[in-house]
């Protein structure tokens, strides 16, 4: 205990020095901080850095709280001091551009807070026998890994997911969260109950649709301006036992993306006559077709596009999932049959995988550890990732997939479409102005440090890349809104922003009018003195 208070102090006076924070340490100590605050070298280090590995910046101290109260006391600090300190919630820090950073305050390690006796663990609530009560509560900073075991507990399970599991719930939150269910469940961020927020004037409270709505849309997809979210109340259904995984390839674009917006109209029909997952990716090279998203295709059954007379070097991979369980067994082969006999693949092309619920949400981690074990996660991450409208997705694929990329893409490229009446406008979120827009995501690695990695693979190679994809769009006067959206002018975020940007200012106004929260977005600028507010 006496330690903790000396290192607390230690810290504090950190702030005072750097900051001219104005209150005295025994003041902060005050506080009750039930949390650690702390200078610990491997927390600064953590803190610093975030998956893209390409931007670092030290905060002043990182903080693990205890509890939505010390999340209160601390921003509150921020708030009400009169030169004022950034505040940073991090979730498990797997944004690109330093989102979650802070060279100017504290980083609150949201999923590394201190749990006291299991206070702070998801609760599962189904007390009554309808749907809608079926729910679980669970702090921001929670993996959704870890949501999902809660849940299963109890045999239930989320709808909306990401791809990977270990990001957490406050993370995805503020951006959108979407995998192959958003076709029918909408994005993440469309199924949320109810959330306790800590706003930037370090006010806890509870909104939900019908209380302190304003504050409910704005948080969602808010990229943490507006508030930290400290508990979510996620909607759960019955979770199923297996999944079917079906893959089949294409070379012909249209016909790949006719078959997509197909199936993804299906999402007002009974289960039994729509997949549950909807994805697909890009293959512009042999390299790519046994990546980690794709090391589904079995070694011992190599798949090489030179066999599938790929049309200008591309194939096209759809994939799809049907979720069964003892109650529809029997009747899945057919189920599956009677949709895909209504596509148009390339008719020897169809792989299938039949696997437990759980694995299927958690397939990226698997081969996560596999890159890790081979010096291959721990790498410069320049992605991005695309939202396109559906009209101007076809020169897209002239233009991108058989143009500027060439044949080497350095990591898997993502390609799904959504419908948009699924996300709700209220939202912060910005997605194309059509009814049905693709994600396209560029998930790609810098290896040219690594063995066998070469200067097409180069952090520069791949950063110009992403710019002449933006150039070529902007030329081309294709809409595009980028998803966890990465600018550095306020001319950049109006214009990505464009009609929400007036709403997105007044709401900061309103809900952190010193503009302290999250920072690391390079959205607004705090008003502190000259020498924080500069970046
Ligand atoms: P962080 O990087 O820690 O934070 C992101 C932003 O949110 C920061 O601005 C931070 O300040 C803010 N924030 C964090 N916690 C809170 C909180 N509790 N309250 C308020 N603001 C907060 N995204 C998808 O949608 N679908 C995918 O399939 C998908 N797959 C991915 C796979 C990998 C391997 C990786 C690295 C990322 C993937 N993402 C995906 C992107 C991911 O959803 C975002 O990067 C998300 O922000 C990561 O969550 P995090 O907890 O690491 O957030």
């Amino acid at each position: 205990m006496a330690t903790n208070k000396l290192l607390l102090t230690f810290a504090i006076c950190r702030l005072i020095v750097t900051v001219g924070l104005t209150l005295r340490p025994t003041e902060l100590l005050r506080l009750g901080l039930d949390g650690q605050l702390s200078l610990d070298p491997t927390d600064m280090e953590t803190a610093s850095l975030d998956f893209g590995m390409m931007s670092r910046a030290e905060p002043l101290a990182v903080f693990h709280p205890a509890s939505a109260d010390d999340v209160v006391r601390l921003v509150g600090a921020a708030y009400g001091s009169v030169n004022g300190f950034t505040v940073s919630a991090k979730g498990h820090g797997h944004s690109i551009n330093g989102q979650a950073q802070t060279s100017h305050g504290v980083v609150i390690e949201m999923s590394r807070s201190v749990k006291k006796l299991g206070q702070l663990s998801p609760l599962v609530s189904m007390e009554q026998e309808e749907q809608a009560q079926r729910y679980v509560d669970v702090w921001g900073g929670e993996l959704w890994i870890d949501v999902l075991r809660a849940a299963l507990e109890y045999g239930l399970a989320p709808k909306s997911w990401t791809d990977y599991l270990y990001l957490s719930v406050g993370g995805t939150l503020s951006n959108a969260g979407i995998s192959g269910q958003a076709f029918n469940h909408g994005p993440q961020i469309s199924n949320v109950y109810e959330l306790d927020v800590v706003t930037g004037k370090g006010e806890l409270m509870t909104c939900s649709e019908e209380q302190n709505s304003e504050l409910f849309h704005a948080v969602l997809g808010g990229l943490g301006q507006f508030g930290i979210i400290t508990r979510a109340r996620i909607p759960l259904e019955p979770a199923p036992q297996r999944v079917r995984w079906i893959r089949a390839l294409y070379s012909n674009f249209t016909a790949f993306t006719k078959d997509q917006e197909f199936l993804i109209s299906l999402h007002g029909h009974p289960n039994s006559q729509k997949f549950d997952y909807i994805e697909g990716f890009v293959i512009v090279d042999d390299g790519l077709i046994n990546n980690w998203r794709s090391s589904f295709f079995s070694p011992r059954n190599p798949v090489k596009i030179t066999s599938f007379n790929a049309n200008g070097g591309v194939l096209y991979c759809l994939e799809v999932t049907k979720n069964y369980d003892e109650s529809n067994a029997n009747s899945i082969d057919q189920e599956i049959e009677a949709l895909l006999e209504k596509l148009d693949f390339i008719p020897t092309s169809v792989f299938t995988t039949d696997l437990p619920y759980v694995d299927f949400l958690d397939r990226v981690h698997k081969n996560e550890l596999k890159l890790r074990s081979k010096g291959l996660w721990d790498v410069p991450h320049p992605w991005l990732n695309l939202f396109v409208p559906k009209s101007r997705i076809s020169d897209f694929d002239k233009g991108v997939f058989k143009g500027i990329l060439g044949n080497n893409t350095s990591g898997p490229i993502l390609i799904y479409p959504m419908n948009k009446d699924k996300w709700d406008h209220r939202s912060s979120v910005v997605t194309p102005d059509e009814q049905v827009f693709y994600l396209v995501a560029f998930l790609r690695s810098a290896l040219d440090t690594v063995i066998g990695g070469d200067e097409n693979q180069s952090l520069e190679y791949l950063t110009n890349q992403n710019r002449q994809i933006l150039r070529f769009c902007d030329d081309a006067g294709i809409k595009l809104k980028q998803y966890l959206p990465h600018y550095t002018t306020e001319e950049e975020w109006m214009d990505h922003f464009g009609d929400k940007w007036a709403q997105f200012y007044q709401r900061k106004m309103e809900f952190d009018p010193r503009r302290i929260l999250a920072t690391g977005q390079r959205i607004f600028k705090p008003s502190f003195s000259t020498k924080v507010a500069s970046w």
